[in-house]
C-alpha cells in the first residue's frame, strides 16, 4: 500500500557536558546507537500502523547497512528496491547531546547522496503498484522529483514531508498531492511563522502555493491543522485536529511517526482529516518512548487511543 522513498542514517550518539572546541578532546558521559533516517522511520511507522510497506533507498555494503536490512526484514518491509552501494558506506549521524537535552549533530549522508533518478526508474514497478508514495527531503531533490512524477503518472497519491527543509523547485509543486510540514518547515516555505490564528491562513496559503489537494501542518503538542481543497468547487476546508494528551519524553521521530501513520491510513482510502486524527494518536504514543524507530507504535495501540 505504502512506498517510502528516503534515507537511512545510523545514529551514533554521544552525551557530553558540552560540545568540544576545536582541538579539544572531551570525555563523554554516555553513548548509544540507533537506527534512523527519516525514510526508514516513516516506513517502519507505516508498517506498524498496519500498511504493507516498501522502501526505496541506498545503504552501504557494510555492517550498518546489514543492520537496516535486518530491520526491514523484521518489520516485514519490502527491501527489493534498496540498493547496497559498493563504494559509499551507510549514512551516519553523529549527535552530541548536552545536559538538558540540547543537541548538535553532524550528518554524513554517504550512500543516501548517491541516489540517482535511475534508481527511481528501476523502482518504478514498486511505486506503480502502491496506493501512496511518501517522500521527504533527505535525498537529492531530483530523485524525490523523479519519484513523485512516476507516482503521479501511475495514479499513486503523493505525500511530501519537506524535511529537512530544502528549497523546493516550483516545477515539483504540481506533483505533490498532500504536503506535510512542521512549523519550522512551514515558516521556511512561506517566509512567515504560522503562529496562532495565522496557522489557519498559513495552511490555506501553502495549499494555494503548491496547488495541492491537502496540507497537514503539524504543531507539536497542539496536534495539526488540515486544509483540504474541494476539487469540484475549489473551496478550502480547514480543520484543526488536537494532539492526544501525553507526557512526552522523546519527541525525536514524532514527525516521522505522524507521516508514516498518515500514509498508512490514506492508503486505505481514509479521508485526510480522519487520517490526521489517527496520525496524531500514533505520533503521541511515539513521543512517550525513547528512540525513533524503536518508539513507533503498533496498530492495536494506536486504535486504543481515544480520538476526539
Ligand atoms: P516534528 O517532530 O517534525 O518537529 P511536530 O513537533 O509538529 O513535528 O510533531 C509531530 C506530531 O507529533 C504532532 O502533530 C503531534 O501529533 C505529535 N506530538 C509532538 N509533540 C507532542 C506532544 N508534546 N504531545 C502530544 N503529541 C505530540
Amino acid at each position: 500500500d505504502v512506498c517510502v522513498l528516503g534515507s537511512f542514517m545510523k545514529d551514533l550518539v554521544a552525551s557530553a557536558p558540552y560540545r568540544p572546541r576545536t582541538g579539544e578532546t572531551l570525555r563523554g558521559t554516555g553513548f548509544a546507537e540507533f537506527l534512523g533516517g527519516k525514510g526508514v522511520n516513516q516506513a517502519v511507522a507505516a508498517a506498524r500502523a498496519g500498511a504493507t510497506a516498501a522502501m526505496i533507498g541506498r545503504l552501504g555494503d557494510d555492517r550498518y547497512g546489514q543492520e537496516f536490512i535486518d530491520l526491514l526484514r523484521d518489520e516485514g518491509i519490502d527491501a527489493s528496491c534498496v540498493v547496497r552501494d559498493g563504494e559509499l558506506g551507510t549514512g551516519v549521524g553523529l549527535p552530541v547531546v548536552e545536559p538538558g537535552g540540547a543537541n548538535s549533530i553532524i550528518i554524513v549522508p554517504r550512500a543516501n547522496d548517491a541516489m540517482r533518478p535511475s534508481d527511481i526508474a528501476r523502482a518504478a514497478p514498486v511505486i506503480a503498484a502502491s496506493k501512496v508514495l511518501a517522500v521527504q527531503l533527505e535525498l537529492p531533490v531530483e530523485v524525490s522529483f523523479a519519484a513523485l512524477r512516476t507516482a503521479r503518472e501511475n495514479g499513486v497519491l503523493t505525500l511530501l514531508n519537506p524535511a529537512p527543509y530544502t528549497a523546493i523547485p516550483t516545477d515539483i509543486h504540481p506533483y505533490v498531492d498532500i504536503l506535510i510540514p512542521n512549523q519550522v518547515e512551514a515558516e521556511q516555505l512561506l517566509g512567515y511563522p504560522p503562529d496562532g490564528e495565522d496557522a489557519r491562513s498559513a495552511v490555506g496559503d501553502l495549499c494555494d502555493r503548491f496547488g495541492c489537494r491537502g496540507v497537514v501542518l503539524t504543531l507539536g503538542e497542539r496536534g495539526a491543522i488540515v486544509a483540504r481543497r474541494d476539487p469540484g468547487t475549489g473551496m478550502l476546508d480547514i480543520t484543526p485536529v488536537p494532539a492526544s494528551a501525553v507526557t512526552a519524553v522523546d519527541t525525536v521521530g514524532a514527525g516521522d511517526a505522524f507521516c508514516g501513520a498518515l500514509a498508512a491510513r490514506l492508503a486505505r482510502g481514509e479521508d485526510l482529516v480522519a487520517a490526521a486524527r489517527f496520525a496524531n494518536a500514533a505520533a503521541g504514543i511515539a513521543t512517550t518512548r525513547p528512540g525513533a524507530v524503536a518508539g513507533m507504535p503498533y496498530l492495536p495501540e494506536i486504535e486504543a487511543v481515544p480520538r476526539p
